[in-house]
């Protein structure tokens, strides 16, 4: 399965590094992309300098307008939209379904996600009915999603790789 995050909203300063962390943790859980609003390109700058270290040039930030517009095209083209929400179902009794879909957009929010995208959605998920964040609800969805496989994925191209160790930090650098 393909994914594709989009994060609709961004409240200015005090966001910005739960903006900043829902990229890195959708570069790092395994999607392709995500599509943000309400941002400057600065995220994307700081996410590609991330990728020009540790790998993975393939993820990409794309800051866009109109949320409405690109989730209506991607339905469109046969994608699956999964909204994130306290307010959903439980992500236990979709878990299947979403495994057998092919290209998958997973709404998140920052703050009050306007109306529209529960209707847009075909799955309104809930990672439990409590309210917490969405860099939590984005990183178990996907763990759900790639059923941990996500934690093993590679990321070629970067100038630094991590050398796992029991104690302290290896790192070596890339020639
Ligand atoms: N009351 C808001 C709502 O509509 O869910 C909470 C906003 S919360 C600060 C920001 C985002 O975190 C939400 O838009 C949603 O994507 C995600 N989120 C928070 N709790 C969640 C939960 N229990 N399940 C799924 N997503 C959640």
């Amino acid at each position: 399965v393909k994914v594709s995050v989009l994060r609709i909203g961004h409240r200015l300063v005090r966001d910005d590094r739960v903006t900043t962390h829902a990229a890195l943790v959708a570069r790092a859980f395994g999607a392709d992309r995500i599509y943000m609003t309400g941002i400057d390109q600065s995220v994307a700058d700081s996410v590609a300098s991330v990728a020009r270290r540790w790998g993975g040039p393939d993820f990409q930030v794309e800051v866009i307008e109109d949320w409405k517009g690109l989730t209506k095209s991607w339905k469109k083209r046969g994608g699956k939209v999964a909204h994130l929400t306290m307010y959903g179902v439980n992500i236990d009794g979709v878990a299947k379904s979403i495994n057998r879909q092919r290209e998958l957009l997973v709404i998140i929010g920052a703050e009050k996600v306007p109306r529209e995208a529960y209707d847009l959605a075909d799955y309104n998920i809930a990672i439990g009915n409590q309210p917490h964040s969405e860099i939590a609800a984005l990183a178990i969805f996907l763990d759900r999603v790639f059923c941990g496989k996500q934690l093993a994925k590679r990321f070629p191209g970067g100038r630094l790789r991590i050398v796992p160790t029991e104690k302290g930090k290896k790192v070596r650098g890339i020639a």
